[in-house]
């Protein structure tokens, strides 16, 4: 099998041993962000796959920053792409293609072999641009009707006069990103808000440190809402919510006790920084290419052809 891992600015990829193992790990900073372009990269990789490995390629699992459904890419903000049909990425070659939202798939390897390992629920959450994640019940992803579940980042959690780009108002997005940074601080909304926020998580001013606190506890309330949504035994969080949560500890605490009902307050479920930093998409999709490869099906389907 081939993992595959698209994102803002560059792709990863491992082959996948049966036991989910990765091995030959490349990484890719993108040229040109242009859809047709990273596209035909991917396919290259495929087909470089095939050529090295023959049948015993049997999958493609490819992770992705945006919304998926049936293998169509509904929206990736961070890349900037309209509706892409990604199957383009297995074309010429005779093997199916499993791709899947990044968070979805790092909420995957978290729940697997990471901080929420053994977890018969759990949450994960991850910040970049908004913010992603999804619940997993004994390491399954719910990924809803059509693998677009979990947008956490569009509930309206936020303030309602406010629109966000996915088209609903009010979203949970623009309170927790270097978005809502800007906002507070009185600038431009960045082009760059992963960077932006790391750059305000450096500053020392009083005004960063208030806009900062302010952004955590929005996370802080959010986690409590989805706790009380969901009863998990543990919430794991990943990329920016590490730093931002450990900029204002207190605040998130605070915010995460206060905005849970009363009976989750005297056993709050933890909340645990993900352990597979920045590989968990890449795991994420291995870990789904060997479920979908040893599925009772697929070993019944192998067997007929033998
Ligand atoms: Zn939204």
């Amino acid at each position: 099998m081939l993992a595959l891992d698209l994102r803002q600015s560059s792709w990863r990829s491992a082959i996948v041993a049966l036991d989910g193992s990765l091995h030959e790990p490349q990484y890719k900073r993108h040229r040109s962000r242009r859809a047709q372009v990273v596209l035909s990269n991917l396919q290259r990789e495929v087909q470089r796959a095939k050529q090295q490995y023959g049948a015993r390629l049997q999958l493609v699992s490819l992770a992705v920053p945006g919304t998926v459904r049936d293998n169509r890419l509904m929206q990736a903000p961070t890349l900037e792409w309209v509706e892409q049909d990604l199957t383009q990425v297995t074309a010429g070659v005779d093997v199916p293609l499993l791709a899947g939202n990044d968070a979805t798939l790092s909420g995957v390897a978290e729940a697997r072999t990471g901080a929420a390992a053994g977890a018969g629920t759990a949450v994960h959450l991850i910040i970049e641009v908004g913010i992603g994640g999804t619940l997993l019940i004994d390491g399954v992803p719910a990924q809803g009707a059509a693998g677009a579940g979990g947008e956490y980042g569009h509930m309206p959690f936020g303030d309602r006069a406010r629109a966000c780009p996915c088209g609903a108002r009010g979203c949970w997005d623009l309170e927790i990103d270097g978005r809502a940074l800007a906002r507070y601080l009185k600038e431009p909304t960045p082009d760059d808000p992963v960077g932006y926020t790391e750059q305000v998580l450096r500053r020392t001013d009083r005004a960063a440190r208030a806009a900062v606190t302010k952004v955590v506890a929005a996370l802080g309330y959010g986690i409590a809402g989805l706790v009380n949504a969901h009863d998990p035994d543990v919430v794991t969080i990943g990329s920016l919510a590490i730093p931002l949560r450990a900029a204002a500890e207190d605040t998130f605490a605070e915010a995460y006790l206060s905005g849970l009902m009363t009976f989750h307050r005297s056993a709050p479920p933890p909340v645990l920084a993900a352990t597979h930093q920045p590989d968990g998409p890449l795991r994420g999709a291995a870990a789904l290419a060997v479920d979908q490869l040893t599925s009772e099906p697929a070993i019944a389907t192998w067997v007929a052809q033998r």
